[in-house]
């Protein structure tokens, strides 16, 4: 039997049979990975907190033979972040980037790139306001697009090149992955149109680390209306239907409620 060795931070966990789970992780070297923790579902198992998604982990597994599930061997907490466990709002928030990940990857296949700004999303995700948790998000999933090979082309027309300018809105185009300028906005049926704010927006998240997000003051209208066309896009792109955030503003409305009352 063989044993592997990396870190690893936990996307999600279920149920199996009595006493285990199957937890999912997001690897550094493995990409991601799907392995049994026994006696998980027990109390006072040595699992219990740290196969709660976001956790951040150390981890030791037996490799399986082709066909059965590998299994952890041990599973040693590197950080818990227990700012997003606590928190509702910030804890939506990590869910819908956690099922993005889960959607667009495949096991097996590594991307030591997607586990860092993974990883530095949790850590920002703890700590920044969370007015500007919107924004990281957005900023996360312009990275993921960068790293799947679908960058948004904003430079000029996809199609020709020339510059595009406008005072109100854009042409964007899903399956080219860029603006299109009047004279080739034919040359695709599922363009979608961008206002000036968003474009403007959208190309300076380009530029910008996610470390550098929660200093911006950005519109919440024109932050929303940006990341419905990223999603889109993503959509478009990977042929797979991306979770919607809706449920992330039933959170915030609850906890508003809260305070208010
Ligand atoms: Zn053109």
């Amino acid at each position: 039997m063989n044993i592997y060795k990396t870190e690893a931070i936990v996307l999600k966990d279920y149920d199996l049979g009595e006493q285990d789970k199957i937890v999912v992780f997001y690897s550094r070297r493995y990409g991601k990975i799907r392995a049994i923790a026994k006696g998980a579902r027990g109390i006072k198992s040595r699992f219990a907190c740290v196969i709660q998604p976001p956790s951040y982990n150390s981890l030791l597994i037996y490799k399986n033979r082709k066909g059965s599930l590998d299994v952890v061997s041990e599973c040693i907490a590197k950080y818990q972040f227990l700012g997003i466990k606590k928190d509702l709002v910030r804890f939506a928030y990590v869910c819908y980037l956690i099922e993005l990940i889960d959607k667009l990857t495949e096991e097996g296949e590594s991307q030591s790139s997607l586990f860092r700004i993974l990883l530095k999303s949790l850590f920002l995700m703890e700590s920044i306001p969370k007015c500007s948790l919107d924004l990281l998000i957005e900023s996360f999933q312009l990275k993921l697009l960068n790293i799947l090979g679908y960058q948004p082309y904003l430079k000029g027309c996809i199609n020709c090149e020339k510059k595009v300018s406008s005072t109100s809105y854009f042409y964007f185009s899903l399956r080219l992955g860029g603006l299109l300028c009047q004279n080739c906005k034919s040359v695709d049926g599922s363009r979608v149109t961008l206002s000036r704010e968003a474009f403007l927006l959208m190309r300076r998240l380009l530029f910008l680390g996610l470390e550098e997000i929660s200093g911006e003051k950005i519109n919440k209208e024109i932050v929303k209306e940006t990341e419905v066309v990223l999603r889109t896009y993503l959509s478009y792109q990977s042929q797979i239907k991306m979770p919607d955030s809706y449920f992330i503003h039933n959170f915030e409305k609850l906890e508003l409620m809260q305070t208010a009352g």
